[in-house]
C-alpha cells in the first residue's frame, strides 16, 4: 500500500526524523492560513499524489508570501498532474502540502527496501540526490552506495559508517546521520515496509539533515497488524476496479491490453498472460481468483473484468482442483446472466468435475466458446477480440 508524502512525514516525525514544518490543505484559503504560520519564511506548496516526479511535472512550487501560497495552491489543486510515474493520463490533485521552504546546501538520496536476491534489507544512499536519481542509477551506478543488512542481525554501526563515509560525512553530520539511519531502520521493520525513500534528504545551509521528501510503501500482507497505516489509505489514488476487487479478496491488477482473463492461481495466471501475448494480444488485467474460490467470487471477478471498457474478449482458464469445474461454470453462468456479455468469452477448464462443468456451460444457452486446450484458448480469444 502507498501513502501520501504528508502522511509519511507524520510517521517520520514520530521516529524523531527532522522534517520541515507544515500542514496539508484541500482548499487554497487553508494553504494561506498554514503559510501565515511560517513567519515570513519562504513557502513550498507541494501536490500530494501517490506518484513521484512531481517537481518536474510542475507540482512543487516555491513562493514568498501567504497570498502567493494561496495562489499556487489554487493552481495546483484540481490540476491533472502528469509525471513519469503517473502515465500519460496523469493524476488529479486533491491535496497540497504547505511547508516552510528551507535553504538547501546539498540534496542527497536515501532509501531502504527488501532485497530478494540477498533475502535481506538493502540500504542505499548517494551524494547525487534530487530529481534525477533514475538517471544516476542508469549512468553512474557507482555513485550509489549500497549496504546489505541481515534482518535477523539488524543494522550494525559499521553499516551506517560505510554509508556515512560514502556520503563524505564527518563530525556532527556523521552523528546525526547515524541516529537517523538507526531510527529509519527501526521504522522500516516496525511497519513491514516494502520501500522507504527520502529523496532528497537535504543538508541545510545551517548543516542540519532534513527529510525534504518522503515515500513509504507497506507490505499489503502485513497490513492486518497495522491498523494505523490502514487509516491512511486513500481510495481516490487507487484504480476503482482494483478497489472493488480488493473488497471481494480478489487479486486483480488492471493493465493496458484488451483481453480480460480470469485464472485460479497466480502462477497459472502469469502463464496465461504469457500465452495471450504469444498469440499476439495484450492482457487487460491480472486476476487470480484463488485456489478455493466460490461461485460468488468467480461471479464478482467476471463482472469486474467485464466492466473494464477496454476489454474486447475474455479468457477464463481454470484448473479445477479445490475450485471444482462445475462451481466455476455455475459462477460464470450466473455472472453472464446478470451482467450480460457483449464480448466473446473463451473458456478452458480441466480437472475435477470437468464434464459436469462443460454440461452447465452448454445448457446455459449462452454464447460461450469452449477451447480444446490452453494454447487453443489463447489463440481463439486473440482472434475473436481482433474481429
Ligand atoms: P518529487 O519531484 O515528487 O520527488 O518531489 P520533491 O519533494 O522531491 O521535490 C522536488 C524538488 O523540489 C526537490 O528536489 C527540491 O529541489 C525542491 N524543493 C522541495 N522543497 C524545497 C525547499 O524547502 N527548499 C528548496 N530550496 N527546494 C525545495
Ligand atoms: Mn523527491
Amino acid at each position: 500500500m502507498k501513502i501520501h508524502e504528508y502522511q509519511a512525514k507524520d510517521i517520520l516525525r514520530g521516529y524523531g526524523i527532522p522534517v520541515p514544518r507544515g500542514g496539508v490543505a484541500e482548499i487554497p484559503e487553508m494553504a494561506r492560513k498554514i503559510a501565515e504560520g511560517m513567519e515570513g519564511k519562504p513557502i513550498v506548496v507541494k501536490a500530494q499524489i501517490h506518484a513521484g516526479g512531481r517537481g518536474k511535472g510542475g507540482g512543487v512550487r516555491m513562493v514568498r508570501t501567504p497570498p502567493e501560497a494561496e495562489k499556487a495552491a489554487k493552481e495546483i489543486l484540481g490540476m491533472t498532474l502528469i509525471t513519469h510515474q503517473t502515465g500519460p493520463e496523469g493524476r488529479l490533485v486533491r491535496k497540497v502540502l504547505v511547508e516552510e521552504g528551507l535553504q538547501i546546501d546539498k540534496e542527497l538520496y536515501f532509501s531502504m527496501l527488501p532485497d530478494r536476491a540477498s533475502a535481506g534489507i538493502v540500504v542505499m544512499a548517494s551524494e547525487a540526490g534530487g530529481m534525477d536519481i533514475e538517471e544516476v542509477a542508469a549512468k553512474t551506478p557507482e555513485k550509489i552506495i549500497k549496504v546489505q543488512v541481515n534482518p535477523l542481525l539488524g543494522l550494525q554501526p559499521y553499516h551506517t559508517r560505510q554509508l556515512a563515509f560514502g556520503l563524505n560525512f564527518d563530525g556532527e553530520l556523521m552523528k546525526s546521520f547515524s541516529a537517523m539511519v538507526k531510527n529509519l531502520f527501526q521504522l522500516f521493520c516496525d511497519y513491514d515496509c516494502s520501500l522507504l525513500e527520502i529523496n532528497p534528504l537535504v543538508i541545510t545551509a545551517d548543516k542540519k539533515l532534513v527529510a525534504l521528501d518522503a515515500k513509504i510503501n507497506f507490505d499489503d500482507n502485513a497490513l492486518f497488524r497495522h491498523k494505523d497505516i490502514l487509516a491512511y489509505r486513500d481510495l481516490d489514488e487507487e484504480d476503482p476496479l482494483e478497489v472493488e476487487a480488493s473488497n471481494y479478496n480478489l487479486n486483480y491488477i488492471k493493465m493496458d491490453g484488451n483481453i480480460g482473463n480470469m485464472v485460479n492461481g497466480a502462477g497459472l495466471a502469469m502463464a496465461t498472460m504469457d500465452l495471450i501475448k504469444l498469440a499476439g494480444a495484450e492482457p487487460a488485467n491480472f486476476l487470480d481468483v484463488g485456489g478455493g474460490a466460490s461461485a460468488e467470487m468467480v461471479e464478482n471477478g467476471f463482472r469486474i473484468i467485464l466492466s473494464d471498457p477496454n476489454v474486447k474478449g475474455v479468457l477464463i482458464n481454470i484448473f479445477g482442483g479445490i475450485l471444482r469445474c462445475d462451481v466455476l461454470a455455475q459462477g460464470v453462468v450466473e455472472a453472464a446472466n446478470k451482467v450480460g456479455i457483449q464480448v466473446p468469452v473463451v473458456i478452458r477448464m480441466e480437472g475435477t468435475n470437468v464434464e459436469k462443468g462443460r454440461q452447465i456451460l452448454e445448457e446455459s444457452g449462452l454464447n460461450l466458446i469452449v477451447a480444446k486446450n490452453l494454447k487453443d484458448a489463447a489463440q481463439k480469444v486473440a482472434t475473436l477480440a481482433k474481429g
